[in-house]
């Protein structure tokens, strides 16, 4: 999917996945103060030689993307022969800030995280963010930190985890995240904010390739998960994008 609100700066980087596995979410640090201007963002991001598919300033508020997660980017290691890394359907995202300080950044900047990009990604792809293995400080995570994934695991696993659990990767970014900030929370319909609003929207357009007749959430994503409307964004999108088979 192309990400509604994202600064769009195509690389042409991105190739098909190789192998038939749930996709999951992959959480980088880019190493760099977090408020990174935009310029400076959209800069690292262009030049970049291996780039994610996302780049972010929590702070600033600013998403950058590189690659269609419809096909995988490039910034996880994978040496020949070993599992697949970046083309097991890994959605990346690297994080403006640094591994060691991730764990005392402030909540806000999570929540923001986690409503602008992890969760419409996460409902068109049927990623399960209540899914993440435990994750350390840094340096701790760094090598082989006893939370990396074995292989079998690895391709199994449909939730949200760091560079820190690739198996074949010795990275220890992006430290230690607050996870339980990314449980998508219950939305009704009238709490829609008109980010929100025309966020739902644009993705439906992208699952489905029909427009949302109505000035109210499209009408499958208000059905899709039943009467009481008290549902996340999340699970509202995942129930479509199972209906149409994304
Ligand atoms: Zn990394």
């Amino acid at each position: 999917m192309i990400l509604p609100g994202a600064v769009q700066v195509p690389t042409g980087k991105g190739s098909p996945y190789r192998v038939n596995v749930p996709y999951r979410w992959v959480v980088h640090s880019i190493e760099c103060p977090p408020d990174i201007s935009q310029a400076a963002l959209v800069s690292a991001a262009r030049n970049h030689q291996y780039p994610p598919h996302f780049w972010v300033s929590m702070p600033n508020r600013v998403i950058v993307q590189t690659v269609d997660t419809n096909l995988a980017a490039q910034a996880l290691e994978h040496r020949s022969g070993t599992v697949e890394t970046n083309h097991a359907r890994a959605i990346q995202v690297e994080v403006a800030g640094f591994a060691k300080d991730m764990h005392t950044y402030p909540d806000e900047w999570f929540e923001w995280l986690r409503d602008a990009l992890l969760m419409p990604v996460a409902g068109f792809h049927q990623i399960n963010l209540t899914n993440c293995p435990e994750f350390k400080r840094y340096p701790e995570s760094y090598g082989a930190n006893g939370v990396r994934f074995a292989d079998a695991d690895w391709l199994d696993f449909d939730g949200l985890c760091g560079h820190e659990h690739v198996p074949g990767n010795d990275h220890g970014d992006p430290g230690l995240l607050p996870v339980h900030l990314f449980v998508p929370p219950p939305i009704g319909d009238d709490d829609l904010t008109p980010e929100q609003d025309k966020m739902l929207r644009e993705v439906y357009r992208q699952l489905t390739g029909n427009d949302s007749p109505s000035s109210k959430p499209p009408r499958p994503l208000r059905d899709a998960v039943g009467g009481d409307g008290k549902s996340s964004l999340w699970q509202r999108l995942g129930a479509v994008a199972k209906k149409v088979g994304a």
